[in-house]
């Protein structure tokens, strides 16, 4: 059904579409709905049908007015205008599939084993919030060796959960929501998780974006866009949100308005690892962008807008995203740089 906006004074008039072999034949009034909802046949209704020519095939139309035009406007789905050139330059960038989030996503960090797999895929998704995909991989390799199950988390302590998952972003807070999170699994999932967007996100310490990772990656479901920082920033560069969004849920539904079903499972790892490795948080590369010349924020955040001698590509960084992240790279440029061992370090934050 298409919809058509003008102006009369509020009411809703009801049109059939006339259609011949030829083409559109005409749009005529069947119908009107009041202010109070009520709905009663027009009086040409029965005109129109008499005047309707034979063979003709009849189409209801709703037609809605506002109060401030005259003419008849029909609104028309939204896309940006480059963005199937935009996707497939991306795609080129990301051929290699060398970004962290390829090696160390959230889809390789589990056993094969289900449910275990689907608790895991879960865990590591919660870890990897405000975490590069390096520092994630680690804690999840710690404790599947510790034994990555419902039970497991809660029969560990908080402190020795705590020193296998640091130094992941927020590790104090994940720590008690892995516990509360793991208590729900094994009570009310027998240690699997939900298999539905609303019920994961009643678990603490998972939001929106988890939730639809969790739902494509462990049930092979698309049910949303994944949508973290790197999706969020991106798409706000390239124009791929009508207006500006403010935050990532915002990004996803106006993502989902335009762009088709089939790429929402895949448009989360191919922006991740182009956010990893070229449309850096601060200092994208542009100069090496092959979406320089359509992009509307080309060169506008470059540190320098024209480099003469540009990054080679085995040497792209990638971007610090937590304070332990910068640390470490403060560690790497430091070399009387001497951490203390993480036990003793968390024991020593602890304190303070
Ligand atoms: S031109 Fe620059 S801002 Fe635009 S997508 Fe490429 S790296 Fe990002």
């Amino acid at each position: 059904m298409e919809a058509v906006k003008g102006q009369r004074r509020g009411a809703e008039y009801w049109y059939d579409m006339l259609d011949t072999q030829e083409g559109r034949g005409g749009c005529v009034q069947v119908g009107k709905r009041n202010r109070d909802g009520t709905m009663f046949n027009s009086d040409r209704n029965t005109e129109v049908s008499a005047l309707a020519p034979h063979g003709c095939r009849r189409r209801r139309l709703k037609v809605e007015y506002d109060d401030t035009g005259g003419a008849a406007v029909k609104t028309e789905p939204w896309e940006p205008p480059h963005w199937k050139d935009q996707l497939a330059c991306i795609r080129t960038m990301r051929s290699r599939r060398d970004a962290p989030v390829d090696q160390m996503g959230a889809e390789k960090c589990f056993d094969t084993k289900a449910p275990v797999r689907r608790f895991q895929v879960l865990v590591s998704l919660m870890l990897s919030s405000q975490t590069r995909d390096q520092v994630t991989a680690a804690a999840m390799q710690k404790l599947r060796a510790h034994g990555c199950t419902a039970g497991n988390i809660l029969a560990t302590d908080d402190h020795t959960l705590g020193t296998l998952i640091y130094p992941v972003g927020f590790w104090r807070n994940k720590v008690k929501y892995l516990k509360k999170t793991s208590a729900i699994l094994q009570e009310q999932f027998g240690g699997d998780i939900p298999s539905d967007v609303e019920g994961l996100v009643r678990l603490p310490g998972v939001g929106p974006k988890m939730a639809h990772l969790a739902m494509d990656i462990a049930w092979n479901q698309v049910s949303g866009i994944g949508v973290d920082t790197h999706v969020h920033r991106i798409s706000n560069r390239l124009g791929w949100v009508r207006k500006p969004t403010k935050t990532p849920e915002d990004t996803r539904r106006a993502l989902e308005e335009w762009l088709p079903r089939d790429l929402w499972s895949q448009i989360n790892w191919l922006l991740v690892g182009f956010g990893q490795q070229m449309c850096l948080p601060v200092g994208p590369l542009c100069s090496m962008c092959l979406n320089q010349h359509s992009c509307p924020s080309a060169h506008k955040s470059s540190p320098a807008k024209k480099p003469h001698r540009p990054t080679p590509p085995s040497r792209i960084k990638t971007e610090p995203e937590n304070e332990a992240a910068a640390e470490h790279q403060g560690a790497e440029k430091d070399p009387g740089y001497r951490p203390a061992s993480l036990p003793q370090q968390i024991k020593e934050e602890d304190e303070t």
